[in-house]
């Protein structure tokens, strides 16, 4: 089937849908997503969204701008920086106006609490940034921006898996995608296309990141030629719960929980003396597993405790219900009166399809751009987060990049006609499907996809050295070739989840080579990359954005300098 909308979107998280809106009644948008759009990973979000409206104590923009940047270990661009802390206050109200329901101070003002990182007066003390609605934050805002996007008849293409970008010359011009329930292909033409596909945590074992954090954007827009920038950055929440990894939200340690060892020692005291369990996730995750390493995980294991039970069960009932309720159900034990057990968990990744600070997809190291393409959220590297992200700096990303995107995409489609593709790439996308049906492979998903997480948990997570970075590469490569050979048993028509899963296979391993190799070639430690062999962060060599390019002889590897506007690099002192 052909589908022609002005503005197609892909992807039903919070960068989608702000964008969506921001387009409403200037431009016949339509929305894609593979899960239903309210099950997009954005509404787990439990924390907050920063932004520096000083309604619990004093804060400017200024502050939170340098915060950022420190977080980024100097490695964000500041001038996009600046464009999103400036922003952050006008995203909140609005987001207000349009219904959020924000928890609120006892004056009856937007309530704020404390997250890693964010401080008052340039690193003086912790401040309260973080914007909140108790800790269900992302389902909020996401359920607000969806029932926008109902009354604006929005159209949404939901269970519909984007499998192809469409080009015409140079321009982006459609898509083509899978619709699960039928299993028919669609040809959607588009004068502008956002890919707004999230992140790719499901790459490793162990991770906070919904079953649909495949990355399938990042490696689609890789294959069709766009580079992947700073995808070494792969940040480790160090809050899983063990031994699943569902996120422990930092709001725990906000509001005032502290990590125990087996000694029952409070040992971020000495990782960290001035901010202690709220220092950057990648310190506090390097921390525990330094722990788990030197022989203090609780009974030996390679997991430590997370102590709310000083806090008492009205704060844990009223602030923090919903993480309660987790532990309770996933766990069976009862965090009003045990310590919880966690562990690092794979979060988010930093990286992923270079844009300038519009949205616009650059094609190279240089900033060309692929004209009729866009990128907003978390497979966009704008770069905000540079080398780490700050608790609560993503929903803030997603809402201010994803309306800028919706502000230059329905600007740019003035000059543009609307394009009339030919069935080729349907029918090349067809055959593909069709071959990887009726190929009687040997290899399943399960088996490939188990060796994929354990390699990138070996050998690319928060430790890593040149040995491992090169053995992990070869464990990738070797996993590519086996899935040459992948067979796919269920062969209905409607629901092919096996189906997909292959496909999303494929994506992640691109994705896994990539990080890899991006952090081979990075030998310093910055931020969540974190080399054992190259423990100091080498400014002289290294303060330059890593851009992976597929080629037609592999991969290679270029770079472009970071945008410095107000803050030189300095040391890290915690
Ligand atoms: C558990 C958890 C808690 C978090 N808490 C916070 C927090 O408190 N504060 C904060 O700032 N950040 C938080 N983050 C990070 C933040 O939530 C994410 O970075 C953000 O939600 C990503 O939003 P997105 O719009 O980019 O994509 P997502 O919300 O991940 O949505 C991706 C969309 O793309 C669609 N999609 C993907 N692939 C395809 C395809 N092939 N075809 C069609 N559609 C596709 C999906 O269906 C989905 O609609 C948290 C993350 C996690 C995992």
């Amino acid at each position: 089937m052909n589908f022609t909308h002005d503005i197609l979107i892909i992807g039903a998280g919070l960068a989608g849908l702000r964008a969506a809106v921001e387009c409403v009644g200037q431009a016949d948008v339509a929305v894609v997503s593979k899960v239903l759009p309210t099950r997009s990973h954005s509404g787990a979000a439990q924390g907050g969204i920063t932004a520096s409206l000083g309604n619990e104590e004093d804060d400017r923009w200024e502050w939170h701008l340098f915060d950022t940047v420190k977080g980024s270990d100097f490695f964000g661009d500041q001038d996009a920086i600046e464009i999103m802390v400036r922003d952050a206050p006008r995203v909140i109200y609005e987001l207000e106006h349009m219904g959020v329901p924000f928890s609120r101070t006892s004056e009856g003002k937007i309530a704020q609490r404390n997250f890693g990182g964010h401080t008052r007066n340039f690193g003086e003390k912790p401040v309260k940034r973080a914007c909140h609605a108790a800790d269900r934050t992302g389902r909020v805002v996401l359920d607000t921006l969806h029932d926008q996007c109902l009354r604006h008849q929005i159209k949404f293409y939901p269970e519909n898996y984007l499998l192809s970008l469409v080009f015409d010359g140079k321009r982006c011009a459609g898509a083509v995608t899978y619709d699960l329930p039928t299993g028919e292909l669609y040809l959607f033409q588009a004068k502008a296309i956002l890919l707004a596909t999230g992140g790719c945590g499901r790459i490793y074992k162990t991770t906070s990141n919904g079953f649909a954090s495949t990355g399938d954007g990042m490696s689609l827009a890789f294959r069709s030629g766009i580079p992947l920038e700073d995808m070494e950055f792969v940040q480790f929440h160090p809050t899983g719960l063990y031994p699943l990894g569902i996120l422990v939200s930092e709001a725990a340690r906000g509001e005032g929980g502290v990590l125990r060892n087996r000694l029952g020692e409070r040992f971020m005291e000495r990782y960290a003396p001035t901010v202690k369990e709220l220092a950057a996730r990648d310190v506090v995750s390097r921390a525990i597993l330094t722990e788990v390493r030197e022989g203090r995980g609780i009974g030996g294991m390679d997991y430590v405790h997370l102590d709310l039970t000083h806090l008492g069960e009205e704060k844990i009932e009223k602030r923090l219900w919903e993480i309660a309720s987790f532990v309770r159900i996933y766990l069976g034990i009862d965090p009003v009166y045990d310590p919880i057990p966690v562990q690092p968990t794979c979060h988010y990744i930093m990286g992923g399809i270079p844009t300038d600070v519009d949205g616009r997809v650059l094609t190279d190291e240089k900033g060309s751009i692929a004209p009729g393409l866009y990128a907003a959220g978390e497979c966009a590297c704008v770069s905000i987060h540079g080398a780490n992200r700050l608790g609560c700096n993503s929903l803030l990303d997603l809402l201010v990049f994803g309306r800028r995107s919706g502000l230059a995409m329905k600007r740019d489609i003035l000059q543009v006609e609307t394009p009339t593709l030919s069935n080729e790439s349907l029918k090349r996308v067809d055959s593909k499907i069709r071959g990887l049906l009726n190929h009687q492979g040997r290899e399943k998903c399960d088996s490939i996809r188990k060796g994929m997480q354990a390699a990138m948990m070996e050998y690319g997570s928060v430790f890593r050295d040149d040995e491992g970075l090169k053995k992990g590469i070869e464990e990738i490569r070797a996993l590519k070739e086996r899935y040459k050979d992948i067979g796919v048993s269920d062969q209905k028509e409607a629901f092919n989840y096996e189906l997909m899963e292959a496909v999303e296979l494929g994506h992640q391993l691109d994705l896994s080579e990539v990080i890899l190799l991006s952090g081979l070639h990075r030998r310093e430690s910055r931020g969540a990359h974190w080399r054992e062999d190259f423990p100091q962060r080498a400014d002289r060599y290294y303060l330059k954005h890593t851009f992976v390019f597929q080629t037609r002889k592999g991969l290679e590897v270029r770079y472009k300098p970071v945008k410095i506007t107000r803050f030189q690099p300095e040391a890290r002192i915690y």
